[in-house]
């Protein structure tokens, strides 16, 4: 059976633990992690820096005896995830530590094989070791929010339940050899937390649309983190729906392209996913904010999106007045806005125009009615050719 892992690919030892780039940059406080930017590094410190001064008092010479491994620990009342000396006293036929329960901290709770982790699907390549998880079962009665974590995530120590150990494997073909963990493992297990959380909300809200009869159709319009750092990669446009009582709901992002073509939209931010919380992406040699919304962007040319700093986001975009909302009309309004943007550069080297009376005098209903008609011809899929006209639901 072809395992999961193969299907990514492997990087070289020496590649950034942020991004795919080369790492040619190290931590030298911990000797271990590598980073390909001063970018990438910041965004691991907050993480990073929960682990990174300890590593030193965990050198292999220290070491109680042969049976132990270092591994990553995370206490479930504990402020932050520490660094441990785990005794292995076997592995079962899955490559799985048998654990002794007693020398986490006196915790004396069962902790379980829960997964192993081989791949890193936020950065969409395979790790040189296996993660080996083990936790409480998620039926165990006792077990509280996970406070180690909150460092790291509030969100994430609210949804993570119980102890966590985790320990390392030579491979990932679940060798029965032990491997000492350092913070680059660390990383990557943060990844997997953070990505599973994703998919486990991805998979919630696909299964939770269109359950509603009071529901509208929408559109979700996903940011750069959701389409290139979310575990399923995300379209930028989906279809979705809104609960016909957030319509009356004051928008929180300006779209006046759409009120002067006379499709008045709103639209509510959702909250930001964790798998690309303050991290930034990578593009060509530039570092980009993931919360970056291309078409909320052009939609607010002025303003570039959103008044002041704040960012965006993925959004649920809804008609002011409650007809449904089918994506290609929204994808037509964003090229529209985008031609705007462009017939402005071109202009104001001849007419001098500036951007406020340009974008006050130059979109109309006509004008986008014609731009979605030839859009509609042009368009590559043929079934995008019938689509019915917005001002004709
Ligand atoms: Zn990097
Ligand atoms: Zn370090």
């Amino acid at each position: 059976m072809a395992e999961l892992h193969n299907l990514y690919p492997e990087v070289p030892a020496e590649t950034c633990t942020m991004c795919n780039d080369a790492g040619t940059q190290q931590c030298t406080t911990c000797n271990g992690t590598r980073y390909c930017s001063a970018q990438c590094q910041k965004d691991d410190w907050l993480t990073h820096k929960l682990l990174c001064k300890t590593l030193k008092e965990f050198e292999p010479s220290m070491r109680p005896d042969p049976s132990h491994t270092r591994a990553i620990y995370f206490p479930e009342d504990g402020d932050r995830p520490i660094f441990v000396w785990a005794q292995v006293l076997g592995r079962d036929a899955e490559g799985n530590p048998l654990l002794d329960g007693n020398v986490l901290q006196g915790n004396d709770r069962a902790l379980r094989p829960s997964s192993s982790v081989k791949v890193n699907v936020v950065l969409q390549r395979r790790l040189h070791n296996t993660l080996k998880v083990s936790a409480c079962p998620a039926d165990h009665a006792d077990t509280v929010p996970n406070q180690s974590l909150a460092k790291i995530n509030k969100d994430l120590a609210r949804t993570i339940r119980g102890p966590i150990l985790v320990i390392g494997s030579e491979g990932l073909d679940d060798s029965h050899n032990q491997i000492d963990l350092n913070t680059t493992d660390f990383r990557h297990f943060i990844d997997y937390l953070q990505a599973r959380d994703a998919m486990v909300k991805f998979v919630a809200e696909t299964e939770g649309t269109h359950s509603s009869a009071n529901a509208v159709p929408s559109v979700r319009i996903n940011c750069l983190g959701d389409r290139i750092l979310h575990p399923e990669h995300r379209d930028e446009y989906e279809t979705t729906t809104i609960p016909a009582s957030q319509l009356i709901a004051p928008t929180r992002f300006p779209a006046p392209i759409a009120e002067r073509v006379g499709l008045p939209l709103i639209m509510r931010a959702i909250p930001a996913a964790l798998t690309w919380r303050g991290r930034h992406i990578k593009m060509g040699d530039r570092h980009v904010q993931p919360r970056r919304n291309l078409t909320v962007e052009s939609l607010n040319p002025l303003q570039g999106g959103v008044p002041g700093e704040q960012r965006i986001g993925s959004v649920i975009v809804a008609r002011q007045d409650g007809k449904p909302l089918l994506f290609g009309h929204v994808q037509a309004l964003g090229f529209y806005a985008q031609s705007l943007i462009m017939r402005y550069e071109e202009e104001v080297y001849t007419t001098r125009i500036d951007l406020h009376t340009f974008f006050e005098e130059r979109p109309s209903r006509e004008e986008f009615e014609q731009f979605f008609s030839m859009w509609r011809e042009r368009y590559p899929d043929e079934s995008v050719r019938d689509l019915i006209s917005p001002y004709d639901l």
